[in-house]
């Protein structure tokens, strides 16, 4: 099971990068009838309501990441952080529960998830 602020900071990161996707050439080459700017003020609105979600503890880490690393959330495979590639000790616990805790990267900060 998925800790739930995890699977928001996760929502929150789609959203930061559909936001960047949207304003490179490839979406307009697409012929995607998207108004840039009108989209991407909306996807920031939604942005923010799911910040809002969090704890204050969890907004204050995901503030102090965001300042230094575009991507918040990091996948751990192979016990390989990708935020950072560092390893990062495995986790204790059976697989499915491993992803119930809200996580940081002991080397960059990130939250975790684990993949493998
Ligand atoms: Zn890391």
């Amino acid at each position: 099971m998925l800790h739930a602020e995890l699977e928001i900071l996760l929502e929150i990161q789609d959203l930061q990068t559909l936001r960047r996707d949207i304003s490179v050439a490839e979406y307009a080459a697409a012929g995607i009838p998207v108004n840039v700017e009108e989209f991407s003020a909306r996807l920031g609105e939604r942005i923010v309501e799911r910040e809002e979600q969090l704890s204050p503890r969890t907004q204050s880490t995901y503030r102090r990441i965001l300042k230094r690393h575009e991507r918040v959330v990091a996948p751990v495979l192979n016990g390989v952080c990708y935020g950072c590639f560092v390893h990062v000790p495995t986790s204790k616990g059976r697989d499915q529960e491993r992803n119930s805790e809200l996580r940081n990267c002991e080397s960059c900060g990130r939250f975790i998830y684990y993949t493998d």
